[in-house]
């Protein structure tokens, strides 16, 4: 009997141990799954063989790895538009803790800022000393409200609009900084052009007005009467020069690629607006010189390159009081070379990049007394870049200045692209 119960007994813990090893293996095996399911891995699965509460304990991990997989592709794509959304803004943008610690930023401010080392950890106000940065940036942030402050950096030569907005659920300030350098430049350009404008007619305007008083005095002799005439006349014709000269400009601005492109003899041009200095150069004694040279014909627009002949040999005429202006037109490795050079008073070496500016004159009065509105070199600068091509200026004071002018031998289809 005793031997029935024992054996009873080890069979009962044969099969006890048999079914803990069994239990233990699924355990193993669960531990294994959630692990995996620890460590982000969410596409393991384990095949259901079970029945009971094993095979719900399994079914219910399993739905557990297909939701948390489902999330984490949910949550890729969301990363992958945040990132789309961080790049994609022509604004530098940085995301900072509420004390300014620097949790995130788009590459646009590291262009913004290329000399600030840039990495997480730093403090917003480590991007630039600024005073009115600082104090922006350490004050505390307004709840529901955009905050901007517009800001001038003369080291860097910029003007910055930030605007920060603060997020309160995650306490998060979002900073964005809008590089708006040129819209300001633009503003002071557009500012100055109307200064100089004013001044550039004010002064005409008012040596008409003083004269024109002068000469109505009763008592003004016959050649008095005469000589302010002729100032009067003189001012007129400048009045006049200045608006024909700004409607060119403003038209060759605006007209941007729509030229009206033709094939054109240069060489046949050339001789065209020699003929109208021939006159003034023969008074002033200076020698005319051009030797047409074989060269293709051009596509350019006519009109436009006979106004920058016209714009260069004025100058060259004006500026030459003896000595020679020459012209010559050559063709090399499909470029034209325009040169007009003179025998002239030459030209300051640091005003050669400023002479192409509006209004802009070496000499206020003698450009005045001769006729120069300031503009001409302007105009060309402006032609040159709608033929695509550049200018080069040579120039030595007393000796006399070489203006080039190099087009590529460009179609005329091109140039309205
Ligand atoms: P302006 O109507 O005064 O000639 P421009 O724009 O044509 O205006 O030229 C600007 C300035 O550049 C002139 O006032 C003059 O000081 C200088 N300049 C231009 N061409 C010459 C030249 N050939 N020789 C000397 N100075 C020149």
């Amino acid at each position: 009997m005793t031997y029935i119960i024992i054996t009873i007994l080890i069979l009962i813990t044969i099969f006890l141990l048999i079914r803990l090893s069994i239990i233990d293996k699924k355990l193993k095996e669960i531990v294994n799954y959630t692990t995996e399911l620890l460590n982000g891995n969410y596409t393991h699965r384990i095949i259901k063989k079970e029945k009971g509460n094993f095979a719900i304990l399994i079914e219910n991990l399993n739905t557990l790895a297909e939701k948390l997989e489902a999330r984490r592709l949910d949550w890729e794509e969301k990363d992958i538009l945040l990132d789309i959304l961080f790049e994609g803004i022509k604004e530098g943008l940085v995301i900072t803790k509420k004390d300014g610690e620097i949790i995130k930023f788009n590459n646009r401010i590291k262009e913004i800022f290329p000399m600030t080392p840039f990495q997480p950890k730093r403090t917003i106000q480590e991007l630039f000393i600024n005073k009115s940065f600082i104090e922006f940036s350490t004050s505390k942030p307004e709840l529901g409200r955009i905050e901007s402050l517009e800001l001038d950096i003369p080291e860097m030569g910029k003007f910055f609009f930030i605007s920060r907005f603060y997020v309160e659920k995650n306490q998060l300030i979002f900073y964005l900084f809008n590089d708006i350098t040129d819209s300001k430049n633009l503003k002071r350009i557009k500012s100055e052009f109307i200064t100089n404008l004013s001044h550039e007619i004010r002064t005409p305007l008012t040596a008409i007005k003083g004269y024109l008083e002068a000469i109505e005095e009763p008592d003004i002799n016959k050649e008095d009467r005469k000589k302010f005439l002729k100032i009067v006349r003189e001012n007129i014709e400048r009045l006049t020069n200045i608006v024909s000269d700004l409607l060119l400009l403003s038209d060759i601005e605006r007209q941007e690629r729509k030229l009206k492109t033709e094939k054109i003899d240069l060489n046949g041009l050339a001789r065209e607006v020699i003929l109208l200095f021939r006159k003034t150069a023969e008074n002033k004694g200076i020698q005319l010189e051009f030797s047409p040279s074989k060269i293709p014909e051009y596509y350019g627009d006519g009109f436009l390159l006979q106004q920058l002949l016209i714009n260069l040999m004025s100058n060259a005429v004006r500026f030459t009081e003896k000595g020679r202006v020459e012209v010559s037109i050559n063709f090399e490795n499909g470029r034209f070379y325009i040169m007009v050079s003179d025998t002239g008073i030459g030209i300051p070496s640091d005003e050669i990049p400023r002479i192409f500016e509006r209004f802009y004159t070496v000499d206020k009065s003698r450009s005045k007394t001769q006729g120069g509105t300031g503009l001409g070199l302007s105009i060309v600068k402006h032609i040159v870049q709608l033929h695509q091509g550049e200018i080069k200026v040579e120039s030595k004071l007393r000796e006399g200045s070489k203006f080039t002018v190099i087009l590529p031998a460009i179609q005329s289809k091109s140039l309205h692209q």
